[in-house]
């Protein structure tokens, strides 16, 4: 009999412990935030998505070498002698055509490495985080401005150049005959 006198005083006890904690959250504001109607505020300087100013860009590739696990793919493709590529936003000559800029943020670290060697500041994170992919191919971004027909004129004319150097080497190396 006391036990079953003690087990009912438990299951009461019990309950208003459970109704007390309820009842004290009602009185303090809530910290649930109603994303992706309402979002937190990020710190200043916080990793998110990178992003590449491309026009700012002279294909250096510093940030590629400085990537540990190797996401930043670039391919550039050298200016002709009388090709003005123009100048980046803080003064730099562009020597190279950027044909290909690409991060794939899925394999992406955030550790920020890629940044600090950036002589032109051009690439950077941004505080986006909102760009989740059901496909994860979409995860790789692209940067570069050209257009598949524009590199594949860039690099026929590179093959020529290579091709005319070459021919140029061989017949530098030709022995003079005697007529
Ligand atoms: S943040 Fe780190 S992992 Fe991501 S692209 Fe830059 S260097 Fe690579
Ligand atoms: S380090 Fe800067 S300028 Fe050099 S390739 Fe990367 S983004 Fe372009």
């Amino acid at each position: 009999m006391r036990e079953y006198f003690k087990n009912i005083y438990e299951a009461v006890a019990t309950i208003l412990i459970g109704m007390g904690v309820t009842l004290r959250h009602l009185f303090v504001p809530s910290v649930t935030l109603q994303y992706p109607k309402e979002k937190i505020e990020l710190p200043p300087r916080s990793r998110m998505q990178l992003y590449v100013n491309i026009d700012d860009c002279i294909g250096c590739r510093q940030c590629e070498r400085a990537c540990p696990v190797d996401c930043i793919e670039i391919d550039t493709i050298k200016a002709d002698k009388d090709e003005d590529l123009g100048l980046t936003s803080n003064g730099k000559k562009k020597p190279f055509h950027v044909t290909r800029f690409d991060i794939d943020m899925s394999k992406c670290c955030f550790c920020n490495l890629c940044t600090f060697p950036c002589p032109t500041e051009c690439i950077y994170m941004t505080p986006d985080f909102e760009y989740a992919q059901e496909d994860r191919s979409n995860l790789n971004f692209h940067f570069s401005n050209y257009t598949p027909e524009q590199v594949a004129e860039l690099q026929k004319r590179e093959a020529e150049k290579k091709a005319a150097l070459a021919a140029a080497k061989a017949n530098a190396g030709k022995k003079p005959t005697a007529n």
